[in-house]
């Protein structure tokens, strides 16, 4: 998976062996990629070969040589430059290599690797540079450039369409009382100042799991809120439960995404991870992850709390699960089973509207006493949770609940 990287200090020669000879290697295109912090060159080769890298200075530039290669004949004009890269100069050497020489605008770090052929892309020798990223800055990107944005909770009623999700003893559907409850919390949420319902699905229609989230992604949720209500043989059993992602779920999702993010275009807590190595994509991702969890846990915890008091509560502790529709890496996800379906006297509550409604109230409650603990920087709330200090009830209702666990 990690391909053979090498890391360059200015000045310091690296070479990387090929594992086999090269013979009549041919590059056939060279691309720039420029990005705020980094200029990514791909060299596309039709196979495998050995290079190396010097960095040198006064001028700035990045000499590569390239063993046993020639220039196709479509890559005989040099890309323009961009980002870091002034000009791209190539040119055959006597001894058999093709050297390619960027000038650099300023000093910077290089390394390069040759990643092996996937799906899309053939042989290709990757030259990154510039500063190595910060991962200790901020990377959840503003929403908008005003300095105080609203959140924005994105709200998924389980099912829909042609998935009743689970069914009541009396034909109640899962899917029509978690829209309600949704819809009511849309309402609830979108009437407080500083925040904005984002609701999944608005109608009695299927969306796949993954498209639920993406959904939300494409909105730049702060929160995603899954509603269901849960089924189990036994219909003595009540109450409500609260879930977030377990760690083992979250593992493989971060596999996958390591593994697609060639092709994937996403922002991962708002840094691209196509345009980094495999080391520093999988820590970038670990620790958006990480802080996904942990805020999911909080937040998944809060809204329990206010559950409890609202009725009924199956387990009072936030559950773990690899449930698809929480795979967010950047962002804090819940799923809620508001109650089980199968159990006739929840039946009943749930089709009611004033039960729905009373569901509806402890999650935004819920939602709002972790926002107002846990402000997003640049957020409306943010200014009003600084304004109301001290903070008032949440923080000693939190240890009484935990006190509890
Ligand atoms: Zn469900």
């Amino acid at each position: 998976m990690n391909p053979l990287l090498s890391h360059c200090a200015a000045g310091l020669l690296f070479a990387t062996l090929a594992t086999r000879p090269a013979d009549a290697v041919e590059v056939r295109n060279v691309r720039l990629w420029a990005g705020p912090d980094s200029t990514r060159v791909v060299v596309d080769l039709s196979g495998n070969a050995a290079h190396s890298l010097l960095v040198l200075q006064n001028p700035d530039r990045v000499v590569l040589d390239v063993s046993g290669a020639r220039l196709a004949r479509t890559a005989h004009t040099p890309p323009a430059g961009a980002g870091a890269v002034k000009l791209v100069r190539m040119a055959s050497r006597p001894s058999g290599e093709l050297r390619i020489v960027l000038d650099l605008t300023q000093p910077i770090q290089a390394k390069s690797f040759l990643t092996t052929p996937n799906r899309r892309y053939g042989y290709r020798l990757v030259v990154d540079l510039g500063v190595p990223a910060r991962v200790d800055k901020p990377i959840k990107v503003q929403h908008a450039p005003a300095d105080a944005r609203d959140l924005i909770v994105a709200i998924d009623a389980g099912h829909g369409g042609e998935d009743p999700g689970a069914i009541g003893k009396y034909g109640t559907r899962e899917k029509d009382v978690v829209l309600a409850i949704a819809r009511e919390l849309a309402v609830r949420i979108d009437a407080e100042t500083g925040m904005k319902a984002f609701l999944t699905r608005s109608g009695d229609y299927f969306i796949p799991l993954p498209d639920r989230m993406r959904r939300a992604r494409a909105q730049q949720a702060d929160l995603f809120v899954s509603i269901h209500a849960d089924s189990i043989q036994d219909r003595s059993i009540d109450g409500s439960s609260v879930y977030i992602l377990s760690q083992r779920g979250a593992t493989d999702e971060a596999s996958r995404w390591l593994a697609e993010r060639e092709n994937a275009s996403d922002l991962i807590g708002g840094v691209s991870l196509d345009d980094k190595d495999d080391v520093l994509a999988s820590v970038l991702l670990d620790l958006s992850q990480s802080a996904a969890l942990n805020a999911s846990q909080v937040a998944a915890m809060s809204v329990l709390r206010e559950l409890a008091q609202a009725g009924e509560v199956r387990k009072h502790q936030v559950q773990q699960a690899r449930f698809i529709v929480l795979k967010a890496p950047d962002i804090p996800s819940m799923l809620i089973e508001t109650a089980y379906i199968s159990n006739p006297q929840e039946e009943q509550r749930l089709r009611m509207h004033a039960h729905q409604a009373r569901l509806a109230g402890a999650i935004h409650q819920g939602v709002h006493d972790y926002f107002y603990a846990n402000p997003p920087t640049g957020t409306r709330i943010a200014q009003l949770a600084a304004a109301s200090a001290p903070r008032p009830a949440p923080a000693a209702a939190n240890s009484a609940a935990g006190a509890g666990e």
